[in-house]
């Protein structure tokens, strides 16, 4: 309150400030650590108890003891999945990767990331194929975080597409951006979910991500390393028809 000099008020000063980024920040910090602790906490739970049985006797039982102890495994395997993640993310986060920027062939590194995925797709019976369009020039990145990138885009396809499904992948360039397009005959996305899919923890269906090893944090850190090199990630998809998802790099030293 602010008064002339006979101390009649004249007005008020109200400072006002906008918090919903504040909240909205501290919400999403808040909403992570649930998520964490939830998906750590699932894997303990299922080792304590496996544990725990086979503690009880049935270790005479060798046959159910191994079955026992291959649940166990695995499930060890995804906290450290979960975990190798979760340090990837918060590196990405505190700015602490060292890119290693280099001149690279993107066509050399899908084609080998395609080679790695091969067997993969062979088991699921998947025909897996790569398409080159024209020219590519080299880009300046960092060999092995597009590499990653690469391989949790193409891991995804080959996942959430069924057994005798098609997986294509096509580089090509495009204005002064390179593409690398991920096109399966897969599941799918629902409409509603397509946009959320980049953000962390997000699934379209946990069962179904679980069992196939999935950790909810792939497309997010796909997201992370792509920005950081300047480009772009985008998503079509039709339930039931299929999944396309296109990673742009600007290639630099090209006008
Ligand atoms: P996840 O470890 O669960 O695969 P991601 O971050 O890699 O986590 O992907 C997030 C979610 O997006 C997946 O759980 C899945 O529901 C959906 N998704 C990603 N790629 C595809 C695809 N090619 N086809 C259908 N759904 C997909």
């Amino acid at each position: 309150l602010f008064t002339d000099e006979e101390k009649n008020a004249e007005g008020i000063i109200a400072v006002l400030q906008d918090i919903t980024r504040q909240q909205k920040l501290e919400n999403m910090r808040r909403e992570f650590v649930a998520n964490v602790s939830h998906e750590l906490r699932t894997p303990l739970t299922s080792i304590k108890s496996y544990t725990e049985t086979l503690l009880d006797g049935v270790l005479e039982d060798k046959e159910t003891s191994v079955k026992f102890l291959s649940v166990i495994d695995s499930e060890a395997d995804r906290m450290t999945r979960l975990v190798k993640d979760l340090l990837q993310l918060s590196s990405l986060d505190n700015n602490q990767i060292q890119w290693r920027m280099e001149n690279v062939s993107i066509v050399d590194i899908v084609k080998s990331v395609v080679e790695k995925m091969r067997i993969s797709a062979q088991n699921k019976k998947q025909q897996l194929e790569s398409y080159v369009i024209g020219d590519i020039p080299e880009i300046v990145a960092d060999r092995d975080r597009i590499e990653q990138l690469v391989l949790n885009v193409l891991s995804n396809a080959i996942k959430y597409t069924p057994e005798g499904g098609e997986v294509t992948v096509y580089i090509g360039k495009i204005y002064s951006d390179v593409y690398v397009k991920v096109v399966d005959t897969g599941i799918g996305i629902p409409k509603e979910d397509v946009s959320r899919i980049f953000e962390r923890f997000y699934r379209v269906d946990k069962a179904r991500s679980r069992a196939m090893g999935g950790t909810g944090l792939g497309l997010s850190i796909a997201k992370e390393i792509v920005e950081a090199h300047g480009g772009s990630v985008s998503v079509k998809s039709e339930l039931d028809k299929g999944t396309e998802i296109t990673i742009k790099l600007p290639c630099v030293n090209e006008f």
